[in-house]
């Protein structure tokens, strides 16, 4: 049932720093699930294990309950969208180009990758006719994460793992977008983590919400309203 499963997940970084303790969790698919704590409780380092940026001192993730081990990275990130905070497109590359170069794209014909960037931008609300042929640049940066926001979708991922994906937003900004993403989420049903240290953004969004706490001990794991109450 669990798409994402932490197995007794923990990770020590090599100056002895404990980012991760001894942590289980499962994400269901289809599920948003938000992680939210303060600074250097472990949240990046939680999301990236998935995505094998970082590789756990012990325990192990799986994902459709292979290990993530054991599978070939460049495959494994094929599956698996991934937003950062200043999302780093290519400077000098059009938005349309930016979200046609991702490697799920790469090979195909000109026509269908033209009607697939199309869709993408739609999707994400940006106009391909108005906003396609612009640079990173020329977009507010609300705009900029919605082209991260496509780029990553391109490839039909199974999982997005997003990292304070709105962070660099003004409040307006992030609002529209956080509202916009939890529609997307809905009609797409993709599997959603997403790190947040803002609690208002991750009840808002998260389908269920993980507390962590400074040494990456998972304080909570509830429903928007239970962590709410607390
Ligand atoms: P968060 O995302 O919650 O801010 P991180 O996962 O980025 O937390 O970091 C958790 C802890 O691990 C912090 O104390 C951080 O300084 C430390 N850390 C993160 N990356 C490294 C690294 N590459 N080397 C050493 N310590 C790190
Ligand atoms: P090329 O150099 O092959 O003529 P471009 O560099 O203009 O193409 O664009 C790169 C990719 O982005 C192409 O696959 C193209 O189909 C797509 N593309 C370019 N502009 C748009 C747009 N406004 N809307 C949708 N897709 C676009």
């Amino acid at each position: 049932e669990a798409l994402i499963r932490f197995d007794g997940v923990g990770m020590t970084y090599a100056d002895g720093t404990v980012a991760v303790d001894h942590l289980d969790l499962d994400v269901a698919a289809h599920e948003l699930l938000t992680l939210v704590g303060p600074s250097g409780s472990g949240k990046s380092t939680l999301l990236r294990m998935v995505n094998r940026l970082v590789e756990p001192t012990r325990g192990r993730v799986l994902l459709e309950g292979e290990d993530v081990a054991r599978v070939d990275a460049a495959r494994l990130r094929r599956g698996i969208g991934y937003v950062i905070q200043d999302v780093g497109l290519f400077p000098h590359r059009t938005v349309a180009q930016n979200v046609a170069t991702v490697p799920g794209l790469l090979g195909w014909d000109r026509r269908r990758t033209r009607e697939r960037v199309a869709e993408l931008l739609t999707l994400v609300r940006l106009d391909p006719a108005v906003h396609g042929p612009r640079y990173p640049h020329e977009l507010s940066g609300g705009q900029r994460q919605r082209v991260g926001v496509a780029r990553a979708l391109a490839t039909h991922p199974k999982v997005m793992l997003m990292d304070e994906p709105f962070g660099a937003v003004d409040p307006e900004g992030r609002r529209s977008l956080q509202t916009e993403f939890r529609r997307i989420h809905d009609e797409l049903g993709t599997t959603v983590v997403m790190v947040t240290h803002d609690i208002d953004e991750a009840v808002l969004l998260g389908d269920r919400v993980a507390v962590l706490s400074q040494g990456g001990r998972l304080e909570q794991l509830a429903p928007p309203a239970v962590v709410l109450s607390r």
